[in-house]
């Protein structure tokens, strides 16, 4: 049954009928102690409209997809008129940002409608972003611009479809409201359109939502709170005790784990790992300066405000969820008192990370399984030759599985293979006789592989293609839908929505978005550098 009024969404509400509030209920920016929440209320826009919806999300909440062309949807999901169930709020969380321990956080442009409960039981959380400011606003305004919201709204999506555990998105509603921003900090102010995303998980809570109880000394909200925490989101744990919270940091351990498997697969940057962006459910959360590898890469990262020290590049992301592990870790520490289980789940990390990596790279290669033997060499040598050249990694793997190795290389083979390959690079003149010597080398010892693998080459084009995208979120496509939606015409978000729904399969008359970056977009704003200004 689907719901046609979005009257009949159950609303159950559990976080703030069960974790204590902030007694004050103006927006005055304050430290807020003793409380998970404060109550708020979104503000009222003027003139808001639908950019776009996401069918799927709807489809998640029970919603038939007509209610969402509603005007009803448009006011509730931009904050305009709230449910008679509904009880905003904004939650109260700390976090480490960039390496640094930076206080009070907390829900600053992001407000909580409630969680419903669909027909199936399963628990949504809603939250509008870009609503309008909170207690936790500190100095910024609470608002989000198109721009930004178009991102968030795409990349969501457009991960979950890539099979990347995600937040989701169910709408991307303009405001009609202008908001200023500098967009590189540099003194250029500029009013741009305001968006508002409806964003949806079964929760939002992050490694800072805990962090913030321990760095005040307030255990025994730590301790309400973790317990609300497993018993909501982690049931299948039982009654929580020293050993269930173990259990749990256990699983965020191999959740987070997973999910930086996901995001390395498809080359994907967050740009922003604070531990305040980090979700104990091992959610991809908080889409900002995110950006996708073209040329592979390991020490890019989109953001210009990571730029110096680059902490947050793509071949650091590992290394940085452990890091913000180890936070959490010491979050919750006072509650377990031992070391000892808290190490063992971060070795339980490096080991999810490990073999997920390896098994996610005899996917991308097409190998039956990752023989340590003769594979770590393989992909090391492969993760070089990637880097001498400017290389499209996503085409790169896809081009790849085209070159049939099922019965060895020979010479003309290999120059055949080296003609498949020639799509993939950004600047051709960088490719040199040794490049081409040593790729062959490489293409030889992988083809042998394959041959020892026994694989046909349906068998591998169908294995890789599974787990090599052939469509990503390209920074320029984004671009490209943003200016568009900066004009009033929301198409380039719908088309690229669409084609984004399907990005392992070849989509007939979409050639032009599997295209590598123009070159115009190498060094345009929002197409290669970001800011945290959205
Ligand atoms: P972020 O780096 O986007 O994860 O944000 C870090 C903190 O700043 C979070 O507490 C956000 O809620 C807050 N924040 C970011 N942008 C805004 C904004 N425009 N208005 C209010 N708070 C914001
Ligand atoms: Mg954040």
């Amino acid at each position: 049954m689907k719901i046609k009024q979005l009257v009949d969404l159950k609303f159950d509400n559990r976080f703030t009928n069960e974790l204590p509030a902030d007694p004050e209920t103006n927006n005055n920016r304050r430290q807020v102690l003793e409380a998970s929440y404060s109550s708020v209320q979104p503000t009222k826009v003027s003139n808001p409209k639908l950019v776009a919806y996401a069918k799927e999300v709807a489809e998640l909440l029970d919603l038939h997809p007509s209610v969402c062309e509603t005007a009803e949807f448009t006011h509730t999901f931009v904050g305009n008129q709230l449910l008679t169930d509904m009880k905003p709020y904004a939650t109260c969380y700390g976090g480490h940002q960039f390496g640094h321990w930076a206080g009070q956080l907390g829900d600053g442009r992001a407000i909580n409608l409630g969680e419903i409960l669909n027909q199936n039981n399963q628990r949504w959380a809603l939250q509008l972003k870009g609503a309008g400011p909170t207690p936790y606003s500190r100095t910024a305004d609470g608002l989000a611009v198109l721009r930004s919201s178009v991102r968030e709204f795409l990349c969501s999506e457009a991960m979950h479809h890539l099979g990347v555990p995600t937040t989701r998105a169910l709408s991307l509603i303009s405001t009609g409201e202008q908001v200023i921003r500098d967009m590189f900090y540099n003194g250029n102010p500029k009013a741009e359109p305001g968006a508002v995303v409806c964003r949806v998980a079964p929760s939002f809570t992050r490694f800072g939502h805990f962090q913030i109880y321990t760095a005040r000394s307030d255990y025994s909200l730590l301790k309400k709170f973790i317990d609300y925490t497993i018993t909501t989101d982690f049931p299948h744990l039982g009654a929580p005790s020293p050993q269930t919270y173990s259990a749990w940091f256990t699983e965020v351990c191999q959740k987070t784990a997973e999910m930086i498997v996901h995001w390395q697969r498809v080359g994907f940057v967050h740009g922003v790992m604070n531990t305040d962006n980090m979700s104990i459910l091992g959610l991809t959360i908080d889409y900002g300066p995110y950006g996708w590898l073209e040329n592979y890469d390991p020490g890019w990262t989109p953001n210009t405000t990571d730029a110096e020290q680059k902490r947050y590049r793509f071949g650091n992301q590992p290394q940085i969820a452990f890091w913000n592990l180890g936070q959490l870790a010491n979050a919750i520490f006072p509650l377990i008192k031992k070391e000892q289980p808290l190490h063992d789940a971060m070795d339980c990390y490096s080991e999810t990370f490990e073999k997920g990596w390896q098994n996610m790279m005899a996917n991308k290669l097409g190998l039956r399984t990752f023989d340590p033997n003769t594979d770590d060499d393989l992909c090391a040598e492969l993760l070089l030759i990637l880097q001498l050249v400017e290389t499209d990694m996503t085409l790169f793997y896809r081009q790849l599985a085209k070159v049939d190795c099922s019965n060895g290389l020979n010479n003309q083979q290999l120059d055949d293979a080296l003609q498949t390959l020639a799509s993939v690079y950004y600047v051709p003149e960088q490719i040199t006789p040794t490049y081409q010597q040593r790729l062959k080398e490489w293409l030889v010892t992988y083809s042998a592989r394959i041959q020892a693998d026994q694989r046909s080459q349906s068998e591998r084009v169908k294995q890789m293609n599974a787990v090599n995208p052939l469509y990503v979120l390209r920074n320029y496509l984004a671009q490209l839908a943003i200016d568009k939606a900066e004009q009033g015409d929301y198409s380039g978000v719908h088309e690229l929505l669409n084609v984004l729904r399907n990005p392992y399969t070849e989509q007939t008359g979409k050639a032009q978005f599997s295209e590598k970056r123009p070159e115009w977009a190498r060094q345009r704003a929002g197409c290669s550098m970001l800011s945290c200004s959205s």
